[in-house]
């Protein structure tokens, strides 16, 4: 039996690797958590039985105190409870399926701790990847991608230890605005860019895949992990969503990985890695898919992109300043106070004031959140 905690087992990817622990059978769930889904939260206590739990904020946890008094489970709350979650003493792996840079100090507790991270939740790489990696390899813990283009990568990447990456090809469906004119994006609504081809997922994301801003967040989460310089990152638009990422060497070989557009593999790769265990229902057609096509993206129109590698150029906290830029433009735009234009907009406003930090420490990139919230507070006001 494996043991895992998971960090927001009530979001997307967390529902997703709770239905590979009821399907497989033979992963303990020792702890998790949720922000404020307590109804479901309940639910998923009741039947996968935590040691002990921890929720948003204070008044979700006496409200889920009283809804669970029958089991004898703790609850906690805000960043202590993530931070218990995540250096939980009973867990072997730790899932980081929260969104944003949130994760941040709960995952580098985790890695303190010496626990493998199998993880989702990019904004962490992005934010402190400079902090995170070299931890990781000082404290011999295994940084085991769930994004599926760099579990794709990842998979590709296994058997050719030694072997100098020349490119790496992360690929993209485009979203649902791909081929539209930056004119034709003035007037959507959250429901339009919410509502993508390919993938279900949480909102926050979704709307980064509608602005390709998650393809940048991913250029630089590959940038870590791979320790793979960005101008060797070529993004490619497949909207089939099939070949979910290559790795060309140096000799022209390229290998990918191609399967269903369906986040449990890359979930399972990394809660079973190096094993492959069995999926039903996911084996790929490809006399179905009949047809793979590539595209250059469009970076003009979707400029946010552009801006993620300018970020990645100018160093430092830029990033931090781009992500925390882009967390707080989506939620005011799924709160319908900006459009969908101004998301890349204010992100690149913001990257011109924020105070510049060579090499920021945990603080620091706190502390670049916090600055990058009151400059776009300033815009708004
Ligand atoms: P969701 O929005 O679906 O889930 C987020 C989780 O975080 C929920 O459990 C939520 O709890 C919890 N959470 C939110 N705010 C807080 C808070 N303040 N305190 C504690 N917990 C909180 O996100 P996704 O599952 O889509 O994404 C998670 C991460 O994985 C992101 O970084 C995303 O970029 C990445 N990812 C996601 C993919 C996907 O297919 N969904 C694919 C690849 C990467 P609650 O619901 O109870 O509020």
């Amino acid at each position: 039996m494996k043991k895992i905690a998971i960090l927001g087992s009530t979001g997307s990817i967390g529902t997703q690797t709770l239905e590979i622990v009821r399907e497989q059978g033979d992963l303990i769930v020792t702890s998790m958590s949720c922000g404020r889904n307590i109804d479901l939260f309940e639910k998923q206590i009741r039947e996968f039985k935590p040691k002990f739990v921890s929720v948003g904020d204070a008044d979700s946890a006496s409200e889920l105190k009283k809804r669970i008094a029958d089991l004898k489970i703790e609850v906690l709350y805000g960043m202590d409870g993530l931070i218990a979650v995540a250096t939980d003493a009973e867990s072997e792996i730790l899932v980081t399926a929260i969104v944003g840079m949130l994760g941040v100090r709960p995952t580098i507790a985790a890695i303190e701790a010496g626990k493998d991270i199998a993880l989702a939740n990019k904004e962490t790489l992005v934010t402190a990847g400079h902090i995170i990696m070299p931890l990781a390899k000082q404290k011999g813990v295994s940084i085991l991608p769930v994004d599926s283009e760099h579990s794709a990568i990842f998979q590709s990447l296994q058997g050719n230890e030694g072997n100098d990456i020349h490119r790496i090809l992360l690929t993209c469906s485009g979203g649902p605005f791909r081929g539209r004119s930056y004119e034709s994006l003035e007037g959507v609504t959250v429901e339009d860019a919410l509502n993508h081809p390919n993938w279900s997922m949480g909102r926050k994301i979704t709307i980064d895949s509608a602005t390709l801003i998650n393809k940048g967040l991913e250029v630089m989460e590959a940038k870590w992990l791979f320790h793979v310089d960005p101008g060797r990152i070529q993004v490619l638009v497949h909207p089939q969503s099939i070949l979910h990422s290559a790795v060309e060497f140096e000799d022209g070989g390229v290998m990918g990985q191609m399967g269903l557009p369906n986040m449990k593999l890359p979930i399972q790769y990394a809660l079973y890695y190096p094993k492959r265990r069995e999926m039903e229902k996911n084996y790929l057609d490809l006399f179905e898919v009949a047809n793979m096509t590539f595209e250059k993206p469009d970076m003009e129109t979707f400029y946010g992109l552009q801006l993620a590698y300018d970020a990645l150029e100018a160093g430092g906290n830029v990033p931090t300043v781009f992500n925390a830029a882009n967390e707080r433009a989506v939620q005011m735009f799924l709160d319908r106070k900006i459009s969908f234009l101004e998301i890349p907009e204010t992100i690149q406003k913001a990257m011109l004031e924020v105070s510049f930090i060579t090499n920021p420490s945990v603080e620091d990139i706190l502390a670049t959140e916090k600055e990058t919230n009151q400059v776009i507070d300033s815009f708004f006001a």
